[in-house]
């Protein structure tokens, strides 16, 4: 897969978010730490002068400031566009105190040595960002010497843009070529989480898609913008006669068969989870409680009606509306609904509205 599979554009976003998340703590912690040794130089430069000098004090250390200011908001870093910007204007404000600490300086010949660290401090934050934001924000490592040179005239000019000008190039080379290792590890993850909520037999959801759905700040529900669920827990009747009579190996192509009959009476946005066996809870969004018995009865008569090449097989439906609170107290009653629904005839759909109090379900 190496080098071979092409991300595609509307899967670019996504791509990065996973690469931003999984090397973000390279990117924080170059940022960081690119910041603390602009202080450590405070040391050479008083070796430069010969004595403990006050004038480049305040450049050397000012940028503890927008440190802590990265320290204090990291964790509300999220979107890896927010994070890229922020990891690349650390090491870039570290640049600009250095400027400001190199004009005081008697001999600023040893600035070259100084510019050729940040190009390797841009190539630990490139791990972490997009290979576009790369190319534009480590250039800026090549402009920030252009512009300075306007006023502190460098000794050895020509020499700095000569080495920094192959170095932008060669790490930004080595990012593309580390970016589409991270490909191979993206395509792998990402089959690992679906095959994580993916039911092997049927191909709907397994019960694991149920904390996508209701864990806070990662909510399907919330998402859709769904105001109103209602949820449908189905169960088929009399089912372990069929596998007994025709075999488990139909009865598997029966399950395959269901599963298709419910996606095709329900929406894209609605989520379709095998429970258990034979027991599969569909979440409506923007359902309310009479859609849900709607939707319900028609993938009741679907089943009912269809020719699935081995026996009749019919259904029986709980509907119960949730609530956006706790998902099991919607399921817990859409299963009472279900087996009201059995110990009143099977083949019906039912509310938990419907049931008496005093079911004894
Ligand atoms: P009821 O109408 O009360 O639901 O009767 P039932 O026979 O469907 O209920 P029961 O819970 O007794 O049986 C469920 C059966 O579902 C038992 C098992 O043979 C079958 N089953 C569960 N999982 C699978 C599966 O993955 N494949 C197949 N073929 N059958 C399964
Ligand atoms: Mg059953
Ligand atoms: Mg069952």
């Amino acid at each position: 897969m190496f080098l071979t599979h092409k991300i595609s554009n509307s899967e670019r976003s996504e791509f990065y978010q996973s690469k931003f998340e999984y090397y973000k703590k390279v990117g924080f912690f170059t940022a960081i730490f690119t910041a603390m040794m602009e202080t450590t130089y405070f040391v050479s430069d008083c070796q430069i002068f010969g004595y403990f000098t006050t004038e480049t004090l305040l450049p050397r250390f000012i940028i503890l400031l927008p440190m802590l200011l990265l320290i204090l908001f990291q964790r509300k870093i999220k979107s890896y566009r927010v994070g890229s910007i922020c990891y690349y204007l650390l090491p870039h404000l570290v640049m600009w105190c250095t400027i400001w600490a190199i004009w005081y300086l008697p001999n600023r010949d040893f600035a070259r040595e100084g510019f050729i660290i940040m190009h390797f401090a841009f190539l630990a934050v490139g791990l972490a960002t997009p290979i576009e934001y790369h190319v534009l924000f480590h250039a800026g490592v090549i402009l920030n010497i252009v512009i300075s040179n306007l006023w502190i005239h460098y000794e050895h000019f020509d020499l700095m843009i000569s080495l920094a000008v192959p170095l932008w190039f060669g790490l930004t080379l080595m990012l593309i070529v580390l970016q589409n290792s991270y490909v191979d590890h993206y395509l792998v993850l990402k089959q690992i989480e679906k095959e994580a909520i993916t039911d092997q037999l049927t191909g709907v959801f397994n019960r694991n898609k149920i904390y996508d759905l209701v864990t806070p700040g990662n909510e399907t529900i919330r998402r859709e913008n769904a105001e109103e669920v209602t949820v449908l827990m189905m169960d088929v009747d009399k089912f372990k006669e069929v596998n007994d009579t025709y075999g488990h190996d139909e009865g598997d192509r029966i399950l395959i068969m269901l599963a298709n009959a419910i996606k095709e009476c329900i929406r894209k946005a609605d989520v379709v989870i095998r429970w258990g066996g034979e027991e599969f809870v569909v979440f409506l969004l923007g359902a309310d409680l009479q859609a849900g018995v709607r939707i319900g009865e028609e993938i009741r008569q679907k089943v009912e009606t269809m020719d699935n090449g081995v026996c009749p097989v019919t259904i029986s439906v709980g509907v119960s509306q949730y609530d956006l609170g706790d998902y099991r107290a919607t399921v817990r009653r859409a299963d009472k609904a279900l087996y009201y629904a059995k110990a009143t005839g099977r083949n019906r759909v039912v509310t938990d509205k419907e049931v008496p109090e005093d079911a004894s379900v």
